[in-house]
């Protein structure tokens, strides 16, 4: 489909690229700088934080996240799905997990975005029973006004203040505009 109809499909862009990028450059450097000592980010067996990307969401802004970190690190990839109703809130099934075990390394979290919190409190669960030596949550943003559990987040790109929903910037609707270099809010019309 062509770029140009992808665009008239959008009402308003809450976060232009240069502003998401100028951020992200912020994030890398603040990640590599609470992580170093003496200039490198290895624990005392020489091993590099790991970022744990949470797919499908969160692919493009690790793909910035990990350029913008000046220091070692590695990254590792994670898919989830909601369990229907019935369940408790955020509970996920596993569809990909991690190649490689987290005991003992530093761990972080990377998100698209925190809505009501409840996955990544599951997630946070989740992997703080692999003992990691650290662990961490970066999300790119914030939806506060919709949190229904108390999440630690270390690191935030942006916080939304109003209720929205969005797209691009590795963030979907039905699958769409993940593409999109920009985070915008979609026509209703659009939106079925
Ligand atoms: P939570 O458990 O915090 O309510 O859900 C977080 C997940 O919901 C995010 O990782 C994301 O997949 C999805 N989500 C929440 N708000 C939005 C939104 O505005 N746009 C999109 N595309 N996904 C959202």
């Amino acid at each position: 489909m062509a770029q140009g109809a992808i665009e008239n499909r959008i009402s308003e862009v809450l976060y232009s690229e240069e502003v998401i990028q100028a951020r992200v450059r912020e994030l890398g450097e603040k990640i590599a700088s609470d992580y170093s000592t003496g200039g490198s980010a290895c624990d005392a067996e020489g091993r590099p934080p790991m970022l744990i990307c949470i797919l499908q969401g969160a692919l493009v802004f690790l793909a910035d996240l990990v350029r913008q970190i000046p220091t070692e690190v590695e990254f590792d990839f994670i898919c989830v799905a909601s369990y229907g109703n019935g369940t408790s809130p955020g509970a996920v099934r596993f569809i990909k997990d991690l190649e490689r075990p987290i005991e003992g390394r530093d761990a972080l979290l990377v998100e698209d975005i925190i809505d009501t919190g409840h996955t990544i409190r599951y997630l946070m669960r989740s992997f703080a029973a692999r003992k990691p030596a650290s662990l961490r949550v970066c999300t790119l943003l914030d939806k506060v006004a919709r949190r229904e559990t108390s999440v630690g987040i270390d690191y935030t790109g942006f916080v939304l203040k109003q209720d929205r929903f969005i797209v691009g910037y590795g963030m979907d609707y039905a699958e769409l505009y993940r593409n999109l270099p920009y985070i915008a809010v979609l026509k209703p019309e659009y939106i079925r």
